[in-house]
């Protein structure tokens, strides 16, 4: 028997294929499944009785649970979900025009970037397709029931964005993330513009070359520092993926990137990362490697967390050091703070119960 929620849009069509069914049938049972959230073959009225019997005798489709529902004061909420006696968390951000779903792709993390609760965890196992993609189906019809929605999908879409900055590194776990990609992508399930999908990375030079090649959608690069001895304090994987690399690696993705830019992300941390000298040394990375002009850095006040031991930026040097980056033709951001009065802010998702419902 297999999980439908572990099938990417070509497994789809093999598993038809072997039903004996045409490739067509695939496209009708993604609809069913992804677009209008039926899990109930006997539901999927166009599909002939003699197929909903085989699909009964070889599938089943079986989502993530959810053991834990919190909204923040703010609007932010956050899921954990039980996956195989895991748990994972999920957290969607509803803004004025748009709604984005944070979604995970690891149980845990190897990564153990310092500023990030996930990583103390240390790595436990890769999510399969399932268990991603299931994140969004399972929140999507859950948004869409509460609001008494009836199957109408695209005027009614709940989630217009994905980020995949939730637990994990995606790009170590390519396979699975690939999957539920194409099917956030595909026109048959959720269909969202790949400028409306997120992937964050820390930087595995050779995924994100691969990335390009198969499922280009903007990219995120958890940058952090300005200088290799400082990342790779504070992120340990990038000693094997030194800057200049990673920057190299951020120009041949722009070509392929659905606005041909690149975000960086850039934690602020008190007295590490944040004095002027880090401002500039940005700036010259960045010029040198010539893609001033093709990037946004995106600065995210650090989210406090047990143990961390680390300490946020003032709000008045974050904005200097804007300021300084700026002034050089820079596009610059300020990340604003969501969700972090139920640790659902970035880098303090650790999958601690603290409310089931
Ligand atoms: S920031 Fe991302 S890559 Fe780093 S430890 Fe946390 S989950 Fe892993």
């Amino acid at each position: 028997m297999i999980n439908l929620l572990d099938l990417s849009p070509l497994k789809f069509v093999n598993y038809c294929q072997e039903l004996g069914e045409m490739p067509f049938r695939a496209q009708q049972l993604q609809k069913w499944i992804h677009k209008f959230g039926v899990s109930d073959f006997n539901k999927m009225t166009d599909i002939s009785i003699s197929l909903r019997k085989k699909l009964k005798n070889s599938g089943y489709i079986k989502a993530p649970h959810i053991i834990s529902d919190q909204i923040s004061f703010d609007g932010t909420r956050k899921w954990i979900f039980n996956v195989k006696k895991n748990i994972i968390e999920t957290v969607f951000i509803p803004e004025k025009n748009r709604n984005t779903l944070c979604i995970s792709t690891q149980v845990g993390c190897a990564i153990n970037c310092i500023f990030c609760s996930t990583g103390k965890q240390g790595f436990i196992r890769n999510l399969t397709i399932g268990e991603i993609i299931g994140q969004l189906w399972v929140i999507e019809f859950k948004l869409r029931k509460e609001k008494n929605i009836k199957i109408d999908f695209i005027k009614n879409r709940q989630i217009t964005n994905i980020v995949m900055m939730g637990m994990g590194e995606p790009l170590l776990n390519y396979k699975s993330t690939i999957g539920a990609l194409k099917l956030i992508l595909s026109d048959h399930a959720y269909g969202l513009s790949r400028r409306h999908v997120i992937l964050s990375t820390t930087g595995i030079i050779p995924m994100i070359d691969k990335l390009s090649k198969e499922c280009p959608v903007e990219l995120a690069i958890s940058l952090h520092a300005s200088n290799d001895n400082l990342r790779n304090q504070l992120i340990p994987i990038s000693k094997k993926y030194p800057l200049k690399e990673l920057i190299l690696a951020c120009h041949r993705y722009i070509t392929y990137s659905p606005r041909h830019m690149i975000t960086f992300e850039y934690c602020m941390l008190h007295g590490i990362n944040d004095e002027d000298i880090h401002a500039l040394e940005l700036i010259s990375l960045m010029k040198k490697n010539k893609i001033l002009m093709s990037c946004k850095i995106n600065l995210i006040p650090f989210n406090y967390f047990p143990n961390s031991n680390l300490i946020c930026s003032k709000s008045s040097r974050i904005k200097i050091f804007a300021k300084i980056l700026m002034n050089s033709g820079l596009f610059v951001t300020i990340r604003k703070i969501r969700g972090n009065d139920i640790n659902a802010a970035c880098g303090q998702l650790s999958g601690k119960i603290l409310n089931h419902i």
